[in-house]
């Protein structure tokens, strides 16, 4: 049976991705840290960070969105999101 498909078929969404690399920037967030307040959703242009057990992680699709606007880092009020070149 053929229907619409998914961006994310074949992943749980809330897969467990940690970390995310995009023109050659790493972002990642510390989950020890995040109060999962939802500040960097709600700011992320491209909608790739979502929620998961009360903490923020990317998306499987963070990989090819994310265009390093560093948005999602401005906003945390825990600096969670943490980068390195
Ligand atoms: S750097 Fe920008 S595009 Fe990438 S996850 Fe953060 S807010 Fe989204
Ligand atoms: S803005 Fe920071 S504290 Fe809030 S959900 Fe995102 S990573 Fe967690």
């Amino acid at each position: 049976m053929r229907g619409t498909l998914s961006p994310f078929e074949g992943y749980s969404f809330m897969q467990d991705v940690k970390n995310v690399t995009s023109l050659g920037c790493t972002y990642a967030i510390d989950a020890s840290r995040c109060n999962g307040c939802g500040a960097c959703i709600e700011v992320c242009p491209v909608d790739c960070v979502c929620i998961e057990d009360y903490r923020a992680c990317f998306s499987p699709l963070a990989t090819t969105v994310c265009f390093h606007c560093g948005a999602c880092q401005s906003v945390c009020p825990q600096d969670a999101i943490e980068e390195s070149l």
